[in-house]
């Protein structure tokens, strides 16, 4: 088991940076507008559960890859209750896939002074990179899609989910395992 992380939030950046906290505004964080926009797809059942995922470092140990997300997914859902971690004060709780009932991830109820002070990338919906697949997210063109050119989370919601199964059913078959 890799030591619990001091913080349960993603890191924006390694390097110092303004942004402290989540901001309101639906502006992409400068880091991240390069940032490819992955899929992210249950490893257990195959269900995709998430079409704005982002790879991320966790803040308090940037061993730990995973990913995150900016909406709240539609195909997962909290279970039990609020935890504390070890490290510092955030409040979380796991988020099990819908489809399988699995622990995919987490989500962040209640950051911390401490950690919203950081420099996280304002997510608060994280899936470990174990129980997830990832694949590249396409736009209109074909062209992978980045977070910069990402529509704001309210439009994404509304249009997305057709592009998203339309793209997913005729994605050539991936080999099992
Ligand atoms: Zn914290
Ligand atoms: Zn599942």
């Amino acid at each position: 088991m890799p030591s619990p992380p001091t913080s349960p939030l993603p890191s924006a950046t390694a390097l110092a940076s303004p942004f402290r906290g989540p901001s309101h505004s639906p502006s992409v964080h400068p880091q991240f507008r390069n940032k490819v926009v992955c899929i992210l797809t249950c490893r257990h059942c195959q269900t995709a559960i998430c079409h704005r995922g982002m790879k991320a470092i966790l803040l308090g140990d940037t061993r730990v890859e995973l990913y995150s997300t900016d909406t709240p997914p539609s195909q997962v859902q909290l279970v039990d209750k609020d935890y504390v971690t070890r490290n510092c004060r955030c409040k979380i709780r796991d988020v099990a896939c819908l489809t399988c009932g699995n622990i995919v991830g987490y989500h962040v109820t209640q950051p911390c002074d401490t950690c919203l002070e950081a420099c996280n990338n304002g997510h608060f919906w994280m899936f470990l990179s174990q129980e997830i697949s990832c694949s590249e997210r396409l736009g209109k063109n074909s062209q992978i899609l980045l977070w910069g050119q990402l529509p704001p989370k309210e439009k994404d919601a509304a249009e997305n989910h057709n592009d998203l199964y339309r793209w997913l059913v005729s994605r050539p078959a991936e080999p099992s395992r």
